[in-house]
């Protein structure tokens, strides 16, 4: 079975969002094999988004998610990297498809409620990093 992180970001929690979302993951039939609700310091989020180092957008980014608790899952299932990506739905709220966590709830660029790693390589990295 595949094992993919998740986190439910700052403004996620702060909606009262971790019933829903947990719940879409259980329906699926996916488990819940991990969960840590917790304030993560700067250090750590700004690891995870490494990738987004030099972008504009990324002290915005690692400044909101400091904004209040996340909750880390770790979640196993079939292929469940990919399927879990489609629920969550695409990255701007605008395009992401109803029926998607984010089509369902965000409404911001930068506030979109949930990751979730997008490969196997960023799976095993982030689920070491968030949990190790
Ligand atoms: P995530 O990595 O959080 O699951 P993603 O893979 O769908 O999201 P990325 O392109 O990796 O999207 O961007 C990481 C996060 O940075 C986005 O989820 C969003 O919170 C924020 N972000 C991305 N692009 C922008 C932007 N143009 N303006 C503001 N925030 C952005
Ligand atoms: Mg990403």
């Amino acid at each position: 079975m595949e094992k993919t992180f998740i986190m439910i970001k700052s403004d996620g929690v702060k909606r009262g969002l971790i019933g829903e979302i947990i719940g879409r993951i259980e329906r699926k039939g996916y488990k819940i094999t991990k969960a840590k609700l917790f304030q993560p310091g700067r250090e750590l989020i700004e690891e995870h988004y490494m990738e987004h180092r030099e972008k504009p957008f990324f002290r915005e980014l690692v400044n909101f998610i400091l904004e209040g608790p996340v909750m880390a899952l770790e979640v196993e299932g079939e292929s469940a990297i990919e399927v879990m990506r489609l629920m969550i739905g695409h990255r701007d709220f605008k395009i992401a498809a109803p029926g998607t966590i984010r089509g369902d709830f965000a409404n911001s660029l930068t506030e979109n409620i949930i990751h979730g790693s997008d490969s196997v390589v960023s799976a095993e990295r982030e689920l070491n990093l968030w949990f190790n």
